[in-house]
């Protein structure tokens, strides 16, 4: 499959980068999912924007209202950081950092693209197959091969969202940056969307000009500038398990998330985050439900992790994700308690 030729700018400032972007025109942050993409045919812009070259985009500083991630921070950069490592309330990002990809794709890999990449689903990603989310007219792996599919929120696409750090982040509650157009609820340039709102299930309605179906809610001429993670409740703690095919370097079948705030021996606040399971990182609000004002116990887990899946609607091939996604909860419970 023949390149498309397309054109390249350095971008000198976010806002600049903004103004020039359009449904023909993508940002270019580390490339490793793009640049693939690209090569594939799968998508063709006219012209790449490149983000590297915006001043403070990378890095991590603390703010009033908790730490601003820099959009272009590497996966590497990111898992080393010293107060990442430091504290028990970010283990879970710690973690799913270190756990994603391939040291040489973390090098390179930002966690901006890492939020914004597209789903790894074999029908999608094939040039032959017109797949829905690529503006097809249905999703082959309803009825297909769908072992790697959704057990939750899937229709009219069956794909999971394939991002590691997004679980954690978005059981640490994290929000994203957004800068774009002012004229659409921007703020001070800036607009601040809480993971929860940011990425969206698939619906037939919300489709960029070329027909493809986006896996979050930002429009072809935003860029998410950060990532915020918001200062955690005193004694906080979180923990991310992934469960892989093979040993190492793989997307996850399945993974977990949990941040637990207790007071004293029992729950008072929970976050339980599972990912590989649907089209967005999957909240299982029922779980934390379950455990408010409960000990973190044999008893109280297994109440959590049955509330959990309660709702799994497996596929004809992946019945198999339910009872991996109860043993990775269970995991990530046993080693916050
Ligand atoms: C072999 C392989 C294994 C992998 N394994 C894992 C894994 O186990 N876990 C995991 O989580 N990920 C995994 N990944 C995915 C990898 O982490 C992502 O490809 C990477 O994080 C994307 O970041 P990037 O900076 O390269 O983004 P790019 O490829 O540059 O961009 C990705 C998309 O985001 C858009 N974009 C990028 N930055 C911005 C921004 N700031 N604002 C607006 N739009 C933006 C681009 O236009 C593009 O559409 C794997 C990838 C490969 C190739």
């Amino acid at each position: 499959m023949a390149m498309h030729p397309f054109a390249y700018a350095n971008a000198n400032s976010l806002e600049e980068a903004a103004a020039n972007l359009d449904g023909e025109t993508r940002p270019l942050a580390g490339g490793t999912d793009l640049v693939a993409l690209m090569k594939d045919g799968l998508v063709a812009p006219k012209r790449l924007v490149n983000l590297k070259t915006v001043p403070g985009l990378a890095g991590v500083v603390a703010h009033a209202d908790g730490l601003h991630i820099g959009a272009l921070t590497t996966l590497s950069n990111l898992a080393s950081n010293p107060e990442l490592q430091e504290r028990r309330d970010l283990a879970a990002l710690v973690e799913a950092l270190e756990e994603s990809a391939t040291p040489q794709l973390r090098h390179t890999a930002t966690i901006g693209g890492n939020l914004l990449q597209w789903p790894r689903c074999w029908y999608f990603r094939n040039p032959q197959v017109p797949c829905w989310r690529k503006g097809g007219r249905r999703c082959f792996a309803f009825q297909g091969e769908n072992k790697y599919h959704t057990i939750f929120g899937g229709g009219p696409c069956f794909a999971p969202h394939p991002s590691d750090p997004s679980v954690a982040l978005m059981a640490l509650d994290a929000s994203v940056l957004v800068v774009g157009p002012q004229d659409r609820d921007h703020r001070n340039g800036f607009r601040v969307v809480p993971l929860a709102e940011f990425f969206v299930l698939p619906r037939r309605d919300h489709e960029w000009a070329d027909g493809y179906h986006p896996v979050t809610l930002l429009e072809t001429d935003e860029i998410v500038a950060a990532v915020v993670v918001p200062q955690a409740a005193d004694g906080a703690r979180s923990a991310f398990v992934k469960v892989m095919e093979r040993g190492a370097w793989d997307f996850a079948l399945v993974s977990a998330a949990v941040s637990l705030t207790m007071d004293g021996n029992r729950v008072a606040a929970s976050r339980v985050v599972l990912g590989g399971v649907a089209p967005i990182p999957w909240r299982a609000n029922q779980a934390e439900a379950a455990l408010r004002g409960e000990r973190v116990s044999e008893d109280g887990v297994a109440r959590a992790v049955r509330a959990a899946v309660a709702d799994a609607r497996p596929l004809g091939h992946n019945e198999y994700k339910v009872a991996l996604a109860k043993q990775a909860l269970a995991q990530a419970f046993r080693a916050l308690a």
